[in-house]
């Protein structure tokens, strides 16, 4: 049988890793015939909490869980990861400001970002998930230099998700007939999510849809304020439906997917005039365990408008950030 991978896991004691570690476990992201090592990272104040998880993953004996790591050090944590999903971040306290918020992340970030520079395996991937995402994955990138600047993503997947149930519903249509969506940007409110070139069987579904108004004022606000939405109704914030496009991101970049766009904050290189390295949303599609960005799509005056707005957010979180790196 395989070799087992090594999947480490930050913020293990918290929502989204409750969520994640079971069905991980139970070969939803790596494949049904993978075995997998789970090294799970949390503040040491959270040991008790990951140590009960780990009693309930070792009583749903998975045949595919090869073992446990369990640490509040990253270097641990990160020893020969292929699979980096970091969820633990700060959360937004009392009083605190934007920039603390950025500061206080920046440094979690960092320590990890170098972490992963020195213990993973050389092939590994890692998703950031803990918000801010998108600058928190290019920190950790920042931070990581012998590292491909491939290796660091952000997670848009839940966006992507949310506009593809919310356009299902409206065309509808099945989702699983919906291809070429686009969520832009970064993973906040301001991100773009874009139908212009989507299809149902071929058609376009912009077309079966027929009313920008609700495109403009009804779909792009409702997909940016769908995570306040869900905290209002349960009264806690989404976890299993983050956990669930971590899992969505991950596997399709290991194992492909199948010829259909994905979203994924990846590094830019430069094209749809994003500046090189921005942590920036944009469609992909996987194979052989890498992205292809989805190249030659043109933006009409509404779109360069929505794609202005998100990079300029990211690039003042990078402004605020910048005086941090080194
Ligand atoms: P959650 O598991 O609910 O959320 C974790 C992170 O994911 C937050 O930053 C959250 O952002 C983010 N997130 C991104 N997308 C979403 C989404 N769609 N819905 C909800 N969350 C989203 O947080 P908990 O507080 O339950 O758990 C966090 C854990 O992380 C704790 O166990 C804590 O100890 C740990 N931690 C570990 C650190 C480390 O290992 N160094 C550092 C800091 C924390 P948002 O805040 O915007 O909701």
């Amino acid at each position: 049988s395989k070799t087992p991978m090594r999947v480490a896991v930050t913020g293990a004691a918290g929502q989204i890793g409750y969520a994640l570690l079971f069905r991980i476990a139970n070969g939803d992201l790596l494949g049904k015939d993978q075995p997998v090592h789970l090294s799970l990272l949390d503040l040491p104040q959270a040991q008790n909490a990951v140590r009960g998880v780990v009693m309930e993953l070792e009583d749903c004996a998975f045949p595919l869980l090869a073992g446990f790591t369990v640490t509040d050090d990253p270097k641990v944590a990160f020893k020969d990861a292929d699979v980096a999903i970091l969820v633990g971040a700060r959360p937004r306290g009392p009083g605190m400001e934007r920039a603390d918020l950025l500061s206080a992340n920046a440094e979690i970030f960092t320590v990890q970002g170098r972490a992963l520079n020195d213990v993973a395996k050389r092939s590994v991937k890692v998703l950031v998930v803990g918000n801010p995402a998108n600058t928190n994955a290019y920190i950790a990138m920042k931070s990581a230099p012998d590292l491909p600047a491939e290796a660091f993503s952000a997670m848009l997947r839940l966006d992507h998700n949310r506009a593809l149930s919310m356009l299902a519903s409206k065309a509808n249509v099945p989702v699983a007939d919906i291809e070429k969506l686009a969520v832009w940007g970064n993973h906040s409110p301001t991100m773009y999510p874009d139908y212009r070139e989507t299809t149902v069987g071929g058609k376009k579904i912009a077309s079966l849809i027929n009313d920008e108004a609700w495109n403009r004022e009804t779909f792009i606000p409702q997909v940016g304020k769908r995570g306040a939405a869900i905290i209002e109704a349960r009264g806690l914030s989404s976890a299993a439906s983050a956990a669930n496009a971590a899992i969505d991101h991950v596997r399709d970049w290991v194992l492909g997917s199948n010829g259909k766009w994905v979203s994924m904050g990846i590094p830019s290189d430069g094209s749809y005039g994003i500046p090189e390295g921005v942590m920036f949303g944009v469609p992909v599609i996987c194979e052989g365990g890498h992205y292809k960005r989805v190249e030659g799509l043109s933006f009409d005056d509404f779109s360069k408008e929505r794609i202005k707005l998100t990079l300029d957010e990211l690039e003042g979180e990078r402004a605020a950030i910048a005086h941090l790196l080194k």
